[in-house]
């Protein structure tokens, strides 16, 4: 899968922002997790991201 999407669960607030504006986020224990981290292409995880307040959303291409 070309592209990995993960979450820093130190910095994550488990605001809910990102599994609000993406499905392919969900909160677990408080922290936000992706629900499938390697994904051939990319939908809402960029929007996902940019709504992060605390840039905990990586998103690298393999
Ligand atoms: Fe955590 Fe950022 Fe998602 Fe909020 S938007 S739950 S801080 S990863």
């Amino acid at each position: 899968m070309p592209y990995k999407i993960s979450v820093d669960h130190d910095a994550c607030i488990g605001c809910g922002a990102c599994a609000a504006t993406c499905d392919n986020f969900k909160l677990v224990d408080g922290k936000s997790e992706p629900v499938k981290a390697d994904v051939s292409e990319l939908s809402c995880e960029k929007e996902a991201s940019e709504s992060c307040p605390v840039n905990a959303i990586k998103i690298e291409k393999n």
